[in-house]
């Protein structure tokens, strides 16, 4: 097989080489597609050869225009996918070897113009990147912006025609983990600095994928989804909590990756950056081992609070978060645990759930979990990082590389705060975080 590949790859490189001499003289605009998104517009020019080009803007009006030179065949404007508000008209014209664009802006913008080398599955391309003026003068820098909610999804687990497990008495999973989902999303909005996003609002079915789909389109900081455990005999019992498993998480990257297009959905703002195509995938594959690493160590310690809580009010059928693949845990840019508030098999666990009392207590458990967690290690831009005191009192068993971690800041750093002349802490001392 490895032979048959180098073979492979030697004569398409051949065949690459051959095609793109011969389509150096005759570049060809094979398509337009316009993405318009809050802030920015842009567009890309899908192209049969590496474009050569030059840009620049005229105004009254406000135009831009792009010439791009041997260009055969006909000028016409091939077929134009989606449109922007900031986009009046995509007109062109041409002689021999040349090609204009202009593009008709409702307002003044500076552009960036730049070419993508191919990709699957595009080609070569040329972006024009339209940033919305207005929009990014208007909004407040960063000192004075509202400190933002912390945002929990809030997944009930199965639904509809996905009852989950059934309990001896014949109560479905589907039907108590949303009146435990829903009891939890209520606490957490009546916490100042944190929101609640329901994932399913009530008995239908939604696939594993749109469940992630729907924390990463709130921006969600933590997914919470919540289930109850079932064994074949009655006896186990007992909360566990769940976090993606690293080897999954790192095979998961590795298929998203491959897709192109989900670059700048993996990656949010992060994906302007990443404009060198030579570099993409480097980069991506650089900045979602970041991410991934955060989303895992968070997911990890909200675990860790979400069990410490629990055991107060039920017994814990395991006391460490588990790893484990499973489907809603699998998105590695969301920090993700997956509750199993109990066991549904068990009869007495099973009337204990079915309790509204009981179904209080585990939501109000896991409301001071998320928030404790979300106190010791708040997002920068929160209102709780803006209510933290950046202070810390040390408790038994931390270390300072322990608290770098939990406060996201280096051991370098919170050393240097403190003056520390070496990485020795004692229970009681005050730390400084940076
Ligand atoms: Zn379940």
């Amino acid at each position: 097989m490895k032979n048959n590949n180098k073979f492979l790859s030697c004569a398409s490189l051949t065949i690459l080489w051959f095609f793109s001499a011969l389509s150096f003289a005759s570049n060809q605009v094979q398509s337009i597609r316009i993405w318009p998104s809050p802030d920015n517009t842009r567009v890309v020019l899908d192209l049969s050869a590496a474009p050569q080009y030059k840009s620049f803007s005229l105004d009254n009006p406000d135009r831009l225009v792009i010439d791009l030179s041997n260009i055969a065949g006909d000028k016409a404007l091939p077929k134009i996918a989606g449109d922007s508000q900031l986009i009046k008209a995509i007109r062109s014209s041409g002689d021999n070897t040349s090609m204009r664009i202009v593009l008709d802006l409702t307002s003044k913008v500076k552009p960036t113009v730049f070419a993508l080398t191919p990709t699957a599955p595009y080609g070569h391309r040329l972006v024009i990147d339209l940033p919305d003026q207005q929009r990014t003068e208007s909004r407040p820098p960063p000192s004075i912006r509202a400190a933002r909610d912390i945002i929990i999804a809030i997944d009930a687990g199965h639904g509809g025609e996905d009852p989950g497990s059934i309990g001896p008495s014949g109560i479905y999973e589907k039907n108590l983990t949303l009146p435990i989902a829903n009891r939890l999303a209520a606490l957490i909005n009546k916490e100042p600095g944190m929101r609640a996003v329901m994932v399913r609002t009530g008995d239908y079915f939604i696939h594993v994928n749109r469940r992630t789909e729907v924390a990463r389109g709130q921006q969600a900081d933590l997914l919470v989804s919540i289930h109850a455990d079932a064994f074949t005999s009655p006896q186990p019992k007992g909360a566990s909590v769940w976090v993606l498993s690293l080897r999954r998480a790192t095979t998961e990257v590795g298929r998203m990756l491959e897709q192109t297009e989900r670059h700048s959905e993996l990656l949010g703002g992060v994906a302007e950056i990443i404009r060198d195509s030579a570099n993409e995938r480097y980069l991506a594959q650089t900045v979602l081992d970041l991410s991934m690493n955060h989303s895992m160590v968070t997911a990890y310690q909200a675990a860790n609070q979400v069990l410490a809580e629990l055991g107060k009010i039920t017994s814990l059928h395991q006391a460490k978060p588990q790893a484990a693949s499973l489907g809603v845990l699998k998105s590695p840019d969301i920090p993700s645990i997956l509750v199993e508030v109990g066991f549904i098999s068990n009869p007495k666990e099973e009337q204990q759930l079915k309790s509204a009392n009981h179904q209080t207590r585990l939501a109000q458990s896991l409301h001071q979990a998320l928030k404790r967690h979300f106190q010791l290690a708040p997002p920068a831009d929160s209102l709780f990082a803006q209510q933290r005191a950046r202070e810390h009192k040390v408790q038994a068993g931390e270390s300072l590389s322990l608290l770098a971690q939990r406060y996201d800041v280096s051991v370098d750093a919170l050393r240097s705060h403190n003056q520390l002349a070496s990485d020795s802490i004692r229970i009681g001392q005050v730390l400084r975080i940076p």
